[in-house]
């Protein structure tokens, strides 16, 4: 039997993280979420696709840098003047690549509007790129308009960050129809990849009532992992940096962590870091345990 091929995906998968009410922590999650993957040995490609551009200082790259260097972001991309391989940043993690937003991005909405094949622009830029990542995660605005259209029509897979709060599904419903649509019209492929909650503070107990009721709704597409409200989180991307190397020991980095691996083993990817680690531990289990050495005083040589 021919050796099975484990880490390769043979097809890599584009998640547009989605949600269009505001601040639900769709760019927290894309750049946390982005980073721990990487962290896991597999290659990730991270778009900002959101004229705010949250994502984009999140990961230090600030607009000045950008026009210094005269390097494209994804506006330049969606207007054709630039491929997705000039506009690619290497980032502080192995594996973890960035194609930066841009304000210019509000413009795009009305530019795009006279252009051919307008909704399909973010899935043929990606095209070509795609096979050299396991996944590729777009952050969208918190708006269902042709950038998010575009981020629909690329992905494969709908990620939505949620609050657990009262009207938490209130909205829900107008995206769920919007993904319908979507996949009815421009791309039959795309389905929910799932639901995560996020700010999550489970000792109240409105957010397990809260909880319960999105599993019913949602069944297996509830992530398992909740990420916690967590100040470390907040901090980070004031210092440029995803929480996993800012305070790699907080809750904030570990939840992360977690929804990396339960995002893995739903795609059937091994985590090479995972095989890695289990590989390790197995050869110090082999070793043969050192007695240790009792040492009495007076200490002799
Ligand atoms: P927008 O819709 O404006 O793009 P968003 O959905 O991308 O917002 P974020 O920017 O990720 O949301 O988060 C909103 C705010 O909440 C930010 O200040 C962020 O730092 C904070 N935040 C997000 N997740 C957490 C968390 N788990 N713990 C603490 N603070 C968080
Ligand atoms: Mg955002």
């Amino acid at each position: 039997m021919l050796p099975q091929i484990v880490n390769q995906p043979d097809s890599s998968k584009i998640l547009a993280i989605v949600n269009q009410k505001g601040g639900v922590g769709k760019t927290t999650t894309a750049i946390n979420l982005a980073a721990s993957l990487a962290l896991e040995g597999v290659k990730v490609l991270l778009i900002d696709c959101d004229p705010q551009a949250n994502t984009t200082g999140g990961m230090g790259v600030s607009r000045k840098d950008l026009e210094t260097e005269g390097k494209p972001t994804i506006y330049e991309l969606l207007m054709g003047t630039s491929t997705a391989a000039e506009a690619m940043l290497a980032t502080e993690i192995d594996g973890l690549k960035l194609i930066p937003g841009s304000k210019n991005l509000i413009g795009a909405n009305l530019e795009l509007v006279t252009q051919e094949r307008r909704e399909y622009r973010l899935k043929d830029i990606l095209d070509p790129v795609r096979k050299d990542f396991a996944f590729i995660l777009l952050d969208c605005p918190p708006a269902l308009d042709l950038l998010t259209l575009n981020s629909l029509v690329a992905a494969d897979g709908l990620l939505v960050p949620m609050q657990a709060e009262y009207f938490a599904l209130e909205g829900i419903s107008e995206l769920m129809s919007t993904l319908d649509r979507v996949a009815q019209t421009f791309n039959t492929k795309l389905a929910l990849e799932g639901v995560v909650l996020t700010m999550y503070d489970d000792r109240t107990n409105l957010s397990q009532q809260v909880t319960e009721n999105l599993g019913t709704f949602f069944g297996d597409k509830l992530f398992k992992t909740a990420i916690p409200r967590n100040i470390r989180l907040a901090e980070a991307p004031s210092h440029g940096k995803p929480v996993a190397l800012y305070d790699p020991r907080s809750r904030g980095a570990e939840a992360y962590r977690l929804l990396a691996e339960e995002l893995l083993t739903r795609n059937k990817i091994e985590s090479p870091e995972a095989k890695k680690r289990a590989t390790a531990a197995e050869e110090e289990a082999k070793k043969p345990k050192q007695k240790k050495e009792m040492k009495f005083w007076p200490y002799t040589k």
